[in-house]
């Protein structure tokens, strides 16, 4: 069991979850979150850089959900266990184009923490303008390679609607290697959009969180 160091709201319904960082990781693995026995682990993405003396997790609360209401009502000094990091969403040096919806911003602010940024491009996907997790730090490292799509308002300056409307904007060549993190019908929506557009498939990943 691990000490839980910070578990604040930092938008509505959406917590960072931090615990002192005790393991080496690779920039966009997973770890796995329990309370007790009763309930089997839930996935996370690691969303904190690799050199970062915490290791954070960004979690949404679903309403009917077994273990996000619970990790929501957590304080500091809390227990959590905590697994060992794995998965294989993970970033390199490459130039890439990372694509995610809501809270599958996670993985890439890892990588983007853990100095992986300098030759991204960057779609964030969210409903709501709120939900643009860490956009101050996006803004200041990718500037115009940073893209928000919010499809549930229209705020100045950020495109209305869902991250497929970058690629009826641009036709400009798209880097090989492509990240997706979110929601599955996303993921292959967009997955197909970028094979029409020449990507190889195996040069897509996808990360895909339910
Ligand atoms: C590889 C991987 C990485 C993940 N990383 C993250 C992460 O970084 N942050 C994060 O918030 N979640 C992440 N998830 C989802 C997470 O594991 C849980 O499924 C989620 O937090 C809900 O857990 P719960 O116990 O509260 O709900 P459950 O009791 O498990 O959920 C009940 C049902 O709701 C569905 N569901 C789960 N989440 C949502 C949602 N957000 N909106 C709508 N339906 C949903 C589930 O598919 C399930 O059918 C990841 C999942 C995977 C597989």
């Amino acid at each position: 069991m691990q000490k839980i160091l910070s578990n604040t709201e930092i938008s509505p319904g959406v917590f960072l979850l931090s615990i002192k960082r005790q393991v080496e990781f690779l920039p966009g693995q997973t770890v796995k979150l329990s309370l007790d026995n009763d309930l089997p682990p839930r996935i996370y993405s690691i969303c904190s850089g690799t050199g970062d003396a915490q290791l954070s997790v960004l979690y949404n609360i679903k309403k009917d959900g077994a273990l996000t209401p619970r990790l929501a009502g957590l304080s500091r000094g809390d227990a959590i266990r905590v697994s060992e990091p794995g998965g294989t969403f993970i970033g390199t040096a490459e130039p890439a184009l990372w694509i995610a919806t809501g809270t599958g911003i996670a993985p890439f602010y890892s990588m983007l923490r853990s100095g992986l940024g300098h030759n991204k491009t960057l779609l964030h996907g969210v409903r709501y303008a709120n939900q643009f997790y860490f956009h101050t730090e996006w803004e200041q490292q990718l500037g115009d390679r940073y893209h928000r799509f919010c499809s549930g308002e229209g705020p100045e300056g950020i495109a209305h609607g869902r991250v497929n409307r970058f690629f009826e904007q641009t036709r400009d060549p798209l880097p090989d290697r492509v990240y997706i993190c979110g929601q599955a019908t996303m993921c292959v929506e967009i997955r197909d959009l970028l094979i029409a557009r020449g990507i190889p498939f195996g040069n897509i990943l996808c990360e895909i969180y339910f």
